[in-house]
């Protein structure tokens, strides 16, 4: 596959992805050398500084369906940053449609975890997926006059623990990665 084939592609997966900025896999992302934060919070991206440290929330307000609104002027980690699937593609160890295959099953497994979420009792909030997860999770639930909800949460916990090893195995970057 050429370079432009294969940028093409990597386009048309993340148009269908979107899980590194809808705050499926990360809850922030920091600020690098290059970056002007009052600029890129200008630009209505949230962004936050604590103990002198710029980061951005997540999910990202630049995200619309799926798509980056802020692409020309998205901040640096955002431009360095390839997934596990994109890299396996460059590198040929994948194809467009297994790496395809591969976000349609870890997004079905995300709406799950929103769906589980949304049983809890938390409605749909604008927070990353596993902040949310943990505040359902650190909530007191009777067991004995809310039996039905235990066994939604246990469900929850399970979906969201294959959920997260799916997301190191086949998305996130190994620890020290650049
Ligand atoms: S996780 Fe990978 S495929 Fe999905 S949007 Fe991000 S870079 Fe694209
Ligand atoms: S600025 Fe664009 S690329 Fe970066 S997290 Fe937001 S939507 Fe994704």
């Amino acid at each position: 596959m050429s370079a432009e084939d294969s940028m093409e592609a990597a386009s048309r997966l993340c148009a269908a992805c979107g899980m590194c900025c809808d705050g499926t896999m990360f809850q922030v992302v920091r600020m690098q050398t290059g970056d002007v934060p009052a600029e890129l919070g200008r630009l209505g991206l949230k962004i936050r500084c604590r103990d002198g440290e710029y980061f951005m929330e997540q999910p990202c307000s630049g995200l619309r369906e799926k798509r980056c609104t802020v692409y020309e002027r998205r901040p640096m980690r955002c431009r360095l940053f390839n997934c596990q699937q994109l890299g396996r593609l460059e590198n040929g160890e994948t194809t467009e449609a297994e790496a395809m295959t591969m976000i349609v099953e870890t997004r079905t497994l995300v709406e799950q975890v929103r769906g589980l979420i949304e049983q809890c009792g938390l409605r749909e909030d604008g927070q990353a997926l596993a902040e949310r997860y943990e505040r359902v999770m650190s909530t007191p639930v009777n067991a004995t006059l809310e039996p039905e909800l235990i066994a939604v949460r246990e469900d929850l916990e399970e979906r969201m623990r294959e959920l997260k090893l799916q997301l190191n195995r086949e998305f996130r970057l190994p620890p020290g990665a650049p």
